[in-house]
């Protein structure tokens, strides 16, 4: 088990941390980015991007965070393939962490950019049937409902891209939302209402997952939020695409939360604690785009730039060598 030391740990491995990350390594604070169990984020369960500023063509959400990983790295990041799973920030800076193999990680700031995990409806059936015809991941799953009837429960942005992708592989897709108006983007909304592939299903929750002889899932039972009537559909296949929950369990009791987010610094990533700062969707309950939180994690290192400049603590890395990445890192931060 190691002992890794940095001016600046960032955990987590989105848009939001790998920004604070290109921009710290360029202010020589020779970052390490703990990557989590999903290295890249949410963008990398997604597949087309249009709204991520720089390409004038569609981009695979997969290939954008490699870019924006191969960045940070080319600046002199260090990439851990680790997840923290303990932190100690209460007693200020310097700040511990530890991972789940046990290694032990020393910092003098962290940006915490731990991002956002699916959420689930809670309803029977739901996680019995997990793996076997209900999913929260269209890009992942969708290719083994060829030709097969599937349904997307929810009426945002994901849902609604979900739906439309799995038009590459089913030509009966439902859309089931509670409400009669979708909360997605227009041109999303467009595109789903000029699908002839996609019918949408208005007013109506989805109460249970059923399964079918085989075990795996049959039917979806639903009921209706207007008259409280309740239905089945027949489906083979059905992606929750509710929206997000904040990945913050580690930071209860240490951090102050908001509905789960983290709360900062209205219109900064400080927390309350000196030196601890957060960005992306674990603070950002409005906007949560990818553009916006790399945009804060850029505001993060700044701001961690700022926070050390005026240290009166001796930093971990005092006695010790900045680490030389593959970048170099004395190069690579020129
Ligand atoms: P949202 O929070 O935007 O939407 C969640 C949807 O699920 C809503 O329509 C909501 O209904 C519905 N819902 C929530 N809880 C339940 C429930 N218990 N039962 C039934 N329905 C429920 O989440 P998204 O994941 O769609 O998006 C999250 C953020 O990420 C947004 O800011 C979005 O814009 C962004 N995003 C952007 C993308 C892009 O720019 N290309 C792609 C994907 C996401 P109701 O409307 O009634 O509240």
């Amino acid at each position: 088990m190691a002992t890794h030391r940095t001016k600046m740990l960032i955990i987590g491995s989105g848009p939001a941390g790998y920004s604070a990350a290109i921009y710290g390594a360029r202010a020589m604070l020779h970052p390490i980015v703990v990557q989590g169990i999903q290295p890249g984020g949410q963008l990398t369960i997604t597949t087309e991007v249009e709204n991520y500023p720089g390409f004038r063509d569609v981009v695979q959400g997969p290939w954008l965070m490699e870019e924006m990983q191969a960045q940070a790295e080319h600046v002199g990041t260090r990439m851990m393939w680790d997840t923290i799973v303990e932190v100690d920030l209460e007693n200020g800076a310097p700040f511990r962490a530890v991972g789940d193999g046990g290694d032990e990680y020393l910092a003098d700031c962290v940006v915490i950019a731990t991002g956002a995990q699916a959420k689930w409806l809670g309803v029977p059936g739901e996680q019995e049937l997990g793996g076997k015809g209900v999913s929260a991941c269209a890009t992942c799953d969708g290719f083994f409902f060829r030709g097969k009837k599937v349904a997307v429960i929810g009426g945002g942005n994901t849902a609604v891209e979900e739906a439309l992708y799995l038009t590459n592989h089913s030509d009966d897709v439902t859309l089931i939302h509670r409400r009669d108006e979708l909360r997605s983007e227009k041109i999303l909304e467009q595109r789903l209402m000029a699908s002839d592939k996609i019918t949408p299903m208005w007013n109506k929750t989805v109460t249970s997952f059923a399964a079918a002889e085989n075990g795996t899932l049959g039917h979806l039972v639903l009921e209706d939020t207007q008259t409280g009537e309740t239905s089945t559909l027949e489906v083979d296949g059905a992606f929750v695409a509710i929206g997000h929950a904040p990945a913050t369990e580690l930071f209860v009791g240490k951090l102050e939360m908001d509905g789960g987010y983290l709360v900062t610094e209205p219109g900064t990533p400080k927390t309350a604690i000196p030196g601890v700062f957060a960005a992306g969707d674990v603070m950002d309950h409005t906007y949560r785009q990818a553009v916006t939180a790399a945009g804060v994690g850029c505001m993060a290192a700044l701001d961690a730039e700022k926070f050390l400049a005026g240290a009166d603590f001796t930093s971990v890395m005092e006695g010790f060598e900045a680490p030389v990445t593959e970048a170099g890192v004395s190069e690579a931060a020129e």
